[in-house]
């Protein structure tokens, strides 16, 4: 079910206030015009009443897909650090658990921390493809093209819609302007064989990216920042 809730919201422009109606959650099956407002950047915008500045406003949303079995929390790490956020979103999976009977399995929640994350996200799903794969393809790609695909500034998008039976297109994003920059191509056939590798034996990957936030790049920020020895305590 798809759900609203009335926030008051203070224009970034003027700092006029007004009230604006929201989405907490969406289902994309009963709901696919929110789906496509998500995906063209409309959801959750407000046009201010005074100035008429329009904007977005970032704020947890469950992406539900009743027909396709998927829920994904987007989280924007904006209010929150992402440590906060796991620490909550696990808090709440415990919750979940307790409240459920114990015959049955809660539900897969997968997280993410914004909007580009969380569509790219949908699309590897609806694939049918696996996002550790996916997510272990761009591990290699960082490591191995360390001065094209620094971690720290840029991040790899798969664009499952411009790929081809042959090659997997990335696309290479800046992660301070947000501007695309290059795309990069990979053999699909090392997909497959990353693929059936990682269904015969899912630990390595499992211990790579334990979840619920499956991220190359969240990964290898975190060697980076651990390898400084810099400790955010
Ligand atoms: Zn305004």
């Amino acid at each position: 079910m798809s759900s609203q809730t009335t926030y008051n919201i203070r224009c970034p422009q003027c700092g006029h206030q007004q009230t604006a109606e929201l989405y907490d959650s969406i289902d994309a099956a009963k709901n696919p015009e929110l789906k496509t407002a998500l995906f063209e950047n409309r959801l959750n915008r407000v046009l201010c009443t005074s100035c008429e500045e329009a904007f977005r406003i970032d704020k947890p949303l469950l992406y539900h897909d009743s027909a396709r079995n998927i829920l994904i929390h987007w989280m924007p790490d904006t209010a929150l650090s992402r440590e906060e956020i796991l620490d909550e979103f696990d808090q709440s999976m415990e919750e979940l658990r307790a409240a459920l009977p114990e015959d049955v399995e809660p539900p897969r929640v997968r997280l993410v921390f914004t909007r580009v994350e969380l569509v790219e996200l949908i699309f590897i799903i609806e694939a049918g493809m696996e996002e550790r794969v996916v997510e272990y393809i761009k591990y290699t790609i960082h490591l191995r093209n360390p001065a094209r695909v620094p971690p720290m500034t840029k991040q790899l998008l798969l664009n499952v819609q411009d790929s081809t039976s042959e090659e997997l297109l990335f696309a290479i994003q800046n992660t301070e302007t947000f501007e695309l920059e290059d795309v990069l191509r990979y053999p699909r056939t090392a997909y497959r064989t990353m693929r059936e590798m990682y269904r015969k034996k899912p630990e390595d990957l499992l211990d790579l990216f334990p979840g619920p936030y499956i991220s190359a790049r969240g990964v290898l920020m975190e060697e980076t920042l651990n390898e400084d020895g810099v400790d955010e305590e």
